[in-house]
């Protein structure tokens, strides 16, 4: 049988009532004990390294789970990590550069309603998780909702329904996928990352105080596009030093900055980064990642091309 190691991390799935709101409440064994039907699919073990509702999920905390699956790689076929829904995106994508090419199956799930609750979805979410886990896939997906989705694909997409996440911009995945690559952790994330979405009435002095940071993710228009009133501010950024990554407000299709006359007028300028289908989240976290790696533009573009 199959060895998969549970890394539970808090969310709504481990969390209960009290008298200030839904907030984790039972570890990562209690868990497990809503489940006895798992011991049919593969053996488990359980791991606490935290339990926060993940809307305080820090970059500290995705180290924390890449350690922990590094420690204990060589002894397990497979991890579960429960996160919660709102940041398990963030963390699924940067579990996704932190860990390069797992040749075991890290999956990340939760659910929109506690696993104590009589109408739960966690229980299924953690029984297809755990069933994925064991099926020798290798790479970082999410599953959740009956889905399975890339780790840097995922986007939350409901705050209250069962079906809350989709796979943007890629089909989602289908069975285990292969690879003959070896596994790489990484251990440094560049935390000076700023993220601005654009609104009509978007500010220009916010791009001088974006100076201080060594990344940032404009969400742009459509395709990308840039107002003309901010191009000169947006060059200046990148030309001062700071990386910046485009990419687009528009769930579905990713930008392209070579169509319309706002987004070529920034297209291929040094320090400036296409991210084409990339989510937001995935842009940042692969950002705060490359920064971690390189000062270097080129070598930052490549990675995201990767
Ligand atoms: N606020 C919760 C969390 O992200 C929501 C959830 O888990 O569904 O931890």
């Amino acid at each position: 049988m199959k060895k998969i190691l549970l890394i539970a991390t808090g969310g709504t799935i481990a969390s209960g009532m009290t008298e200030n709101g839904l907030s984790p409440q039972i570890d990562a064994e209690e868990l497990l004990s809503f489940l006895p039907e798992y011991a049919e699919i593969c053996d488990v073990d359980c791991i606490q390294p935290f339990s926060v509702d993940s809307t305080n999920i820090t970059p500290g905390h995705w180290l924390k789970i890449a350690n922990v699956i590094e420690k204990k790689y060589t002894a397990y076929d497979g991890f579960v990590v429960t996160h919660g829904t709102d940041t398990l995106a963030y963390t699924a994508a940067a579990l996704s550069c932190l860990i390069e090419n797992p040749e075991k199956p890290i999956v990340l799930t939760g659910s929109q309603r506690p696993i104590s609750d009589a109408d739960t979805d966690a229980k299924k979410n953690m029984l297809d998780s755990l069933r994925f886990a064991a099926s020798g896939h290798q790479g970082v997906c999410v599953v959740f909702g009956g889905r399975i989705i890339d780790g840097l694909r995922a986007k939350k997409i409901r705050t209250k329904s069962d079906d809350a996440f989709r796979s943007i911009n890629a089909p989602e995945i289908t069975a285990a996928k292969k690879h003959s690559k070896n596994v790489k952790f990484y251990y440094n994330l560049c935390r000076d990352v700023f993220l601005i979405k654009l609104t009509p009435a978007t500010d220009k002095s916010v791009f001088g105080f974006a100076k201080r940071f060594r990344g940032v993710v404009v969400e742009g228009y459509g395709l990308g596009g840039i107002p003309d009133c901010y191009l000169d501010k947006v060059i200046e950024l990148a030309e001062n030093g700071t990386v910046v990554a485009i990419t687009t407000q528009v769930m579905y299709e990713g930008c392209d900055l070579s169509v319309y006359e706002v987004g070529r007028q920034i297209k291929g300028k040094k320090g400036i980064i296409e991210t084409f289908s990339l989510t937001a989240e995935a842009v940042t976290a692969k950002l705060m990642f490359a920064l971690g790696q390189t000062d270097d533009a080129d070598r930052i573009q490549q990675l995201f091309i990767q």
